[in-house]
């Protein structure tokens, strides 16, 4: 897959405070990455960075490969984002307002509008007048502005601010869709926990302007039945060939250093044992909390 947003060793300082701490991420096609901080922890800092709205102090920022700063405009053709509420034309209507903002970018084809209209569900109102419009509706809206000109990147500051539960499942379902049908990258900040889980492939957790932690959700959730192993060692081929040799082990995935694996339950201290029976060089081995909150709450208290 390739790598759209990356994002390497950034620092900011605001008003001689240092905001941002020497961050790197990166984000692939397809992907929905999930940035999940507390209030104040930098995801608005990160984000005007993203969109070439302050600069890094250190570090660098690309987007399709174009470095923010040296490439700003060719960068920013690649990014559709909703950072706070999209501004939009209340006496006009869903439509109309699409239309105009098309103009934005050149070339959008009537047909692009009547796909961006289907995806964002609002086939039914779009010729009604924005102002009849709720809140989700609007969001919804906003969001088809930010994909006219069909960007590779997609950025979304606390996107369901204001929603209701419905309005937050169809929202849900379109950045899906999104993802997987479009191979759009989509970046997504958030502090509400069970949004970034429901929906992301991957989460960083920011806390104080550093990331803790970059992990996958999918393996995270939904799984109550085994237990979740973080494992770094010294010979990972080693390591792995074993892991794969044991019964009790019911998943292995590879992420860089560590080995994410699901183990029956009980199982870990057979698993400790069997790695040192078979001369398996630990270097670190956790068992992980089961959902995203625990991780979370792990993490911050490592913290
Ligand atoms: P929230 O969810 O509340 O928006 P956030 O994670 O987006 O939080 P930021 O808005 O990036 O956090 O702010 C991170 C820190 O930087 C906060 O402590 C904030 O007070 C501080 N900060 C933001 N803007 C400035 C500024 N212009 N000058 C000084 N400090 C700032």
């Amino acid at each position: 897959m390739n790598i759209v947003l990356e994002v390497n060793n950034v620092y900011k300082s605001l008003s001689r405070r240092e905001i941002i701490k020497g961050i790197s991420f990166d984000v692939k096609e397809g992907e929905i990455f999930g940035f999940l901080g507390a209030n104040g922890a930098g995801k608005t800092t990160t984000i005007r960075m993203l969109v070439g709205l302050i600069k890094p102090d250190k570090g660098n920022i690309r987007i399709m490969g174009y470095d923010i700063q040296k490439n700003l405009v060719k960068a920013l053709k690649q990014v559709g984002s909703i950072v706070e509420y999209p501004d939009m034309y209340n006496d006009l209507t869903g439509r109309e307002n699409l239309i105009i903002f098309s103009r934005m970018y050149g070339n959008v084809s009537k047909e692009r509008i009547e796909e961006i209209i289907e995806l964002i569900g609002l086939k039914d109102r779009i010729d009604d007048k924005v102002k009849k419009y709720s809140l989700g509706m609007k969001q919804r809206l906003g969001l088809g502005q930010a994909l006219l000109p069909n960007p590779k990147l997609l950025i979304l500051d606390e996107p369901t601010n204001g929603f209701d539960p419905l309005g937050i499942i169809e929202f849900r379902n379109i950045i899906k869709n999104l993802a997987r049908e479009n191979n759009t990258a989509i970046f997504i900040s958030s502090h509400i926990l069970a949004e970034i889980e429901q929906v992301c492939d991957r989460v960083a957790f920011i806390d104080k302007g550093i990331i803790k932690s970059i992990e996958y959700t999918n393996k995270l959730k939904n799984n109550e039945e085994y237990d979740k192993v973080e494992l770094i060692v010294k010979e990972q081929a080693k390591g792995a060939e074993l892991l794969g040799k044991l019964e009790y082990v019911k998943t292995i995935d590879i992420l860089d250093n560590k080995i994410l694996l699901s183990i029956e339950k009980e199982a870990f201290s057979k698993l400790i044992f069997d790695l040192g029976k078979n001369n398996i060089e630990v270097e670190s081995i956790n068992k992980l909390h089961q959902n995203l909150e625990g991780r979370f709450m792990q993490i911050v208290e490592e913290g």
